[in-house]
């Protein structure tokens, strides 16, 4: 008896135990889920004549090359800043503009039509 007993008690221990450890865990995922997502949330939107054609993840590093009847534009994500890195229109204001991190700020190539905005909508809300 004492030693069924002594069983049921470590058991209620070890239960204790797996309890706190499964909180802890789930404390540290909600954590880094919170931070995640706040990182993962912003997203580039590039627009074509105010429609929007493409988005880039701003916490990925990636390079776009958008083809437009008018030309192009290369744009490039890299530690978390979005710039225009080439483009062939006349006056090279976009790729003159420099790097943008910040949501709400855009870069606009005037000659080309085209918008690159930083929103803080994740990129799955943004395809439609
Ligand atoms: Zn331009």
């Amino acid at each position: 008896m004492l030693t069924n007993l002594r069983a049921v008690r470590t058991i209620l221990k070890s239960n204790k135990f797996w309890i706190i450890l499964f909180a802890t865990i789930a404390a540290i995922s909600v954590f880094l889920l919170v931070i995640f997502s706040f990182n993962s949330g912003t997203t580039v939107q590039i627009f074509y004549k105010d429609k929007l054609i493409d988005t880039m993840d701003l916490s990925e590093n990636k390079t776009k090359q958008i083809k437009l009847d008018e030309g192009y534009n290369i744009i490039e994500v890299k530690d978390g800043n979005v710039f225009v890195k080439s483009a062939d229109c006349k006056n090279q204001i976009c790729v003159n503009s420099g790097k943008k991190s910040s949501v709400g700020s855009a870069i606009i190539c005037a000659p080309h039509r085209l918008t690159v905005k930083i929103t803080g909508e994740s990129s799955a809300d943004a395809d439609t």
